[in-house]
């Protein structure tokens, strides 16, 4: 499936950055065009493979090109204003070719929080194809007002997008990584899991036809129109001689048993649902799914792949759960599991409470400080000052 994406703010324009890396390294060519927004000048200097023609300075005469400081109005505001700007460059990509626009923002920050959804807005309005959200939640130690930002660009995203795909940043903190580092390697995963899920329907040069091909409007249908997405993945190393070697020594690897193949498949599709997805739910809480294998095509069983999504039928309880292959030249076979419309979701209510509180308490302290203010500068007693 071929996307457009748009990168805004910091984590967005990084995230937007390792998908262009691994689909450069694994040549599976399902990115169009990508674009990175931002308010401050030295997050888009350090990215590495959005090219500077695809770089959107926005808001420079309002905040000089120093970023918004987690201010999301201010994110929302700027955006708006220079929103010609964005839909200028995204006028000259290649759109025709693309299946759905993909707008990526950190919702705790400023400005990919407040300008994601006036982006999405715009898309929306202007462009017939589907226009999709990845939203990353804040880690809870990041404090209030990240959450309070990223509760409230939660709800205005995700009614601008047809779907928003969610990653929580608390639930893939590894302890011990410094944050820099963590947001490194995270990031690879977000690419992985998207790449694999994206990048199935399109080819790896490597010629292979997938029996039970994921397409497009396969993707398409499962994330539906509305709603809150999350995607699981596992994947396994095969114990068998690299096949490029093999095919030149003129050998043939051993046929494996169909039935192992089959138990793979299954096993693997239990691993990806059921361990850590990019936003933990309840996964019987969910409308709709799609299971996609990606690996060699001769491990790819076509029964592994049916029992694979029978499962998840179950496991769900939805009928609505869409199964195929991605046929890969690799030493690994792969599940990624999307499950989407999912209602179930402790986090999402935890950040909405928290969110709550911490909006009051910062009204609350804003009245008892300008009382407070006034009380300070009040006239002691009889004298008073006359005012400059
Ligand atoms: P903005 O530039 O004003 O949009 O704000 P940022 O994107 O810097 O920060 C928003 C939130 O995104 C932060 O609170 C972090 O939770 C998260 N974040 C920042 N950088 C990264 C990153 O590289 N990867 C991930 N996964 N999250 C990030």
């Amino acid at each position: 499936m071929k996307l457009a994406l748009i990168g805004v703010g910091q984590a967005g324009g990084k995230v937007v950055d390792a998908l262009v890396q691994y689909d450069r390294l694994t040549q599976t060519d399902f990115i169009v065009d990508a674009l990175a927004v931002n308010t401050a000048r030295a997050d888009l200097m350090g990215l590495k493979h959005v090219p500077k023609s695809r770089q959107v300075l926005i808001g420079l005469s309002r905040v000089k090109g120093h970023g918004v400081g987690a201010d999301n109005d201010l994110g929302a505001e700027v955006t708006a204003e220079d929103v010609g700007e964005v839909l200028s460059v995204v006028d000259d990509m290649a759109v025709h070719e693309v299946d759905a626009f993909l707008i990526v923002a950190g919702l705790g920050g400023g400005t990919g929080s407040g300008g994601a959804p006036v982006l999405a807005h715009e898309l929306g309005h202007l462009y017939t194809e589907p226009v999709y959200g990845l939203g990353i939640l804040p880690a809870k130690d990041e404090g209030g007002i990240y959450t309070l930002n990223a509760a409230r660009s939660l709800q205005t995203f995700v009614r601008e997008v047809d779907n928003l795909i969610l990653f929580d940043n608390e639930a893939w903190r590894n302890s011990g990584e410094s944050v820099e580092s963590g947001y490194e390697s995270i990031n690879t995963e977000i690419a992985r899991r998207l790449g694999v899920l994206f990048g199935a329907g399109e080819t790896d040069g490597s010629g292979a036809i997938a029996e039970s091909v994921v397409d497009a409007s396969e993707i398409i249908n499962t994330l539906g129109s509305g709603g809150i997405s999350t995607i699981g993945y596992a994947s396994v190393e095969l114990d068998r001689p690299k096949r490029g070697l093999l095919s030149r020594l003129g050998g043939s690897a051993a046929t494996e048993d169909d039935g192992d193949a089959m138990n793979r498949l299954t096993s693997l599709v239990r691993r990806a649902a059921l361990g850590r997805l990019t936003l933990p739910c309840e996964i019987g809480g969910t409308e709709r799914g799609l299971v996609v294998f990606a690996g060699p095509q001769d491990v790819l069983s076509r029964r592994g792949i049916e029992r694979g999504r029978a499962w998840l039928e179950d496991e769900t309880g939805t009928m609505e759960i869409r199964g195929g292959d991605y046929p890969v030249e690799s030493n690994f076979v792969a599940a990624v599991v999307l499950l989407s419309g999912v209602y179930d979701v402790p986090r999402v209510k935890e950040l909405q409470a928290v969110a709550i509180e911490a909006q009051r308490d910062m009204l609350a302290k804003r009245e008892s400080s300008s009382t407070a203010l006034d009380d300070l500068l009040a006239d002691s007693g009889s004298d008073s000052l006359e005012s400059l």
